[in-house]
């Protein structure tokens, strides 16, 4: 069965400080495709270009040159009013440091979203006690983010990503500040997410332990798809060995050069 192409990067340039003397490619010339259903890791040394290309297929950041598709829609030719109603619809953003605001509650964090996209008030309140219950969270919602643990805020970080239902999330290094309990329950939720409910999720990580949970994975290197593994038939083991092995051969051009 062919699937959706839910994602899609053609001929995607990004050129950061463009027409400055400081101007600096940091994506070449990328063309990606995600499918609805997949989950896609995103790995590569650091400054070779993961978040510059997930923030510019998921309306974060507005691409220099090429275009970006969700759900077969051009981003570049949308308003910012029809791109944060377009967010609203499709897209969950969860990010290393939780990006949830200090000055508000879990609950308000949490609700912000469906907050900012004008659903009813009664509403709100029974979508995010009905998440926040099934991620035990419930009695962190009239805490302050900097009352919680790392781990909480994470819990919090994904509830608003899930708040909206999306069809897609888009995770930047999620695991980044969790500690190995914490990071496997949010893989294995994300896990559950994808394989239960059919969210999409590409996930940026630098850890091959994570990236195993995924189906496929993109190896980023200076601003280029080096290369893309798929999972196919692997068991995980086999999948997490062939992804170290990507790694450490990657790692070990860098140093002989
Ligand atoms: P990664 O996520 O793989 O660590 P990034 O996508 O953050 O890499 O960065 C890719 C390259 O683009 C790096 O060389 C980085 O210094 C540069 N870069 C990232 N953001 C900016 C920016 N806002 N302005 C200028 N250069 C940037």
């Amino acid at each position: 069965m062919k699937e959706n192409i839910v994602l899609e990067a053609v001929h995607l340039k990004k050129v950061y400080n463009y027409a400055t003397p400081n101007a600096f490619e940091a994506l070449h010339d990328i063309n990606f495709q995600v499918h609805e259903g997949e989950f896609v890791g995103i790995m590569g040394p650091s400054g070779s270009g993961k978040s510059t290309f997930i923030n510019n297929i998921s309306t974060i950041d507005e691409c220099t040159e090429g275009k970006v598709l969700i759900n077969g829609k051009n981003v570049r030719s949308m308003s910012a009013n029809e791109i944060g109603h377009f967010r609203y619809q499709n897209l969950g953003f969860i990010f290393q440091d939780f990006n949830l605001l200090d000055t508000h509650t879990m609950y308000e964090n949490i609700s912000m979203p469906l907050a900012l996209a004008h659903v009813p008030k009664a509403e709100i309140e029974k979508r995010v006690n009905n998440l926040a219950n099934e991620l035990q969270i419930t009695s962190l919602l009239y805490k302050y983010p900097n009352e919680c643990s790392g781990g909480q805020r994470q819990r919090g970080a994904i509830c608003r990503a899930l708040i909206n239902n999306p069809h897609i999330i888009v995770a930047d290094e999620p695991t980044g500040n969790l500690d190995s309990v914490n990071s496997s329950e949010l893989l294995q939720l994300l896990q559950k997410m994808n394989k239960e409910n059919g969210v999409t999720i590409v996930m940026v990580t630098h850890d091959p332990l994570i990236a195993s949970f995924t189906t496929r994975l993109v190896y980023i290197k200076d601003g280029n798809i080096e290369t893309v593994l798929d999972k196919g038939d692997m068991n995980q083991d086999e999948y997490f060995n062939q992804i170290v092995e990507l790694n450490s051969r990657e790692s070990r051009e860098i140093l002989a050069k």
